[in-house]
């Protein structure tokens, strides 16, 4: 009998694959290491062969494990690390270079001349992003320019190129797939996503040929078969990571929003049908998008330095032995004693966007313990997402009633509660902690028709736990001055 749902997680750091059952429970996971290559300064780099081989032995593994045979797997559904990029020969299979992470900067400066050449306006327009590294369009710019005879193979019609779900897809079904989905898309810098096409223009400008871009899907669609030891299986759903976990989180409708607390943070919200365009930064994509809600939005804002500044006290300030820890110290103390930590290590994003920023620890005393800087290391984490939160809510004129959370970070109680108080609203944290994975289900779910439609997923239980607001006002009120004058001492800090 097919029951069961595999969830194929290819992030930056680890392949991983997560079996759910009919209930949407976990019956079985594995997860495997992604190894990290940094030829240079600021490059980085996967091999696109271990991306496969690592995301396709761990899908073997937990089905082994758990005595699931493959037979029993009704469909896949694929999620993944967002923009980093990879080009292959169609007729062997073999990538033509590395697959160029995300984090890479290596084409900063044909971002640069794309500004200086008055791109920025338009780009923005079509793609709802803002001209920067991050995207895959300049990454495939650079490969082409980079690698011998490329443009003409490419031209020829040799040269296919894929984000990470495209290129899993291509070799799961021994290259009969060469598909995206409209969230993955979204985050090439390539797509339009107004027409919902390839933008010739960005294309042209570029001179990135047009055939070697994959074909465009909602994100739940049959995508069709993946060959798992001789046996057909559907991939019935593809999705970028935040965007699989905003789904996961059940953040169907307009004006529902999510932020997932990792080594950075990142926010983003359903804004509805239509793009909404921001002024403060925040970048505008596709959601996950299914038969019944189709093409919905959202508004994106990502924090730099989120539970990393609490890895820093671990590792380098050596205040604590596991990050967990890190609740008991701030709660140690009752307050931070006016101290405040500003976790500016890498300069500060929106709304501040200062690259020259850097971090401080502000307010010490004669008096001052680890223990409130601790507690001011976390409350920055609340902190930051608050002006995010409040960038999102002038931009689409919608005030949050409630935020989702998830990631490692958000299993510490006195950072959401104090998130809850900061925000004044009540943050909702699933007791599911493999929210991306249960998303790409779901949707995979929804292809085949496990689920009729959407209410039947809103009616599958979920256990939450609700922190309510509890702090004063003026407390509040107190508290955010202070952050903000902190963060005005940070500003511009690096000579440039
Ligand atoms: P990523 O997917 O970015 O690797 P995770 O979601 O696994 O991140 O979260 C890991 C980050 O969260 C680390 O930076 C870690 O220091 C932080 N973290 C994990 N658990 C806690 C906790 N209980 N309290 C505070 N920070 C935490």
């Amino acid at each position: 009998m097919k029951k069961y749902i595999i969830s194929l997680d290819q992030g930056t750091t680890s392949s991983r694959a997560i079996v759910f059952d009919k209930n949407q429970q976990i019956v079985g996971m594995a997860q495997h290491e992604l190894p990290q290559i940094y030829p240079k300064e600021g490059w980085v780099e996967h091999d696109p062969m271990e991306i496969y081989a690592t995301q396709y032995g761990v899908m073997v593994e937990a089905l082994t494990k758990n005595n699931i045979s493959i037979d029993e797997i009704a469909a896949i559904g694929i999620t993944n690390q967002r923009e980093t990029t990879i080009l292959w020969d169609k007729s062997t299979g073999k990538p033509v270079y590395n697959a160029i992470v995300w984090q890479c900067r290596r084409t900063a400066e044909i971002c640069e001349q794309l500004k200086k050449d008055g791109w920025e306006d338009y780009i923005k327009e079509a793609t709802g992003l803002l001209i920067d590294a991050y995207f895959s369009a300049t990454k495939v710019k650079w490969i082409l320019d980079n690698v011998g005879g490329l443009r003409e193979r490419c031209r020829r019609g040799e040269i296919l190129f894929g984000t990470v779900d495209t290129w899993l897809m291509w070799k799961l079904s021994q290259g009969k797939i060469h598909a995206t989905d409209y969230s993955n898309a979204s985050r090439t810098m390539m797509f339009n996503i107004n027409t919902l096409q390839w933008d010739k223009k960005i294309l042209e400008i570029l001179d990135i040929p047009e055939s070697m871009l994959p074909e465009v899907h909602p994100s739940s669609h049959v995508f069709g078969n993946a060959d798992i030891l001789n046996n057909a299986v559907p991939i019935a759903a593809v999705a970028g990571d935040q965007q699989a976990s905003l789904f996961g989180q059940g953040c169907f409708e307009k004006g529902q929003a999510k932020n997932t607390y990792g080594t950075g943070c990142f926010l983003m919200m359903n804004t509805g049908s239509k793009p909404c365009r921001s002024k403060n930064n925040l970048l505008t994509s596709i959601a996950a998008s299914t038969k019944e809600n189709c093409v919905q939005y959202v508004l994106e804002g990502s924090i730099f330095s989120g539970g990393s500044v609490v890895q820093w006290m671990k590792d380098e300030l050596r205040f604590f032995d596991s990050s967990a820890e890190s609740e008991q110290h701030a709660c140690q103390v009752n307050d931070t004693g006016g101290v405040y930590v500003v976790p500016a290590f890498t300069g500060m994003g929106a709304p501040y966007w200062d690259m020259y920023a850097r971090g401080c620890i502000m307010g010490i005393t004669r008096g001052t313990k680890s223990a409130h800087i601790i507690r001011a290391a976390l409350e920055s984490i609340a902190f930051q997402t608050h002006d995010l939160v409040d960038c999102m809510q002038k931009d689409t004129d919608i005030q949050l009633t409630e935020l989702n959370v998830d990631g490692g970070a958000s299993g510490n109680n006195f950072l959401m509660q104090f998130q809850s108080d900061i925000l004044q609203i009540p943050v909702r944290r699933p007791e599911m902690k493999e929210i991306t994975s249960l998303g790409i289900a779901q949707l995979a779910g929804l292809a085949i028709g496990l689920f009729k439609n959407l209410d039947d997923i809103r009616a599958l239980k979920r256990n939450v736990t609700v922190l309510n607001p509890e702090m004063e006002e003026k407390k509040r009120e107190t508290l955010l001055q202070g952050w903000k004058k902190a963060v005005s001492r940070c500003r511009d800090w690096v000579e440039h």
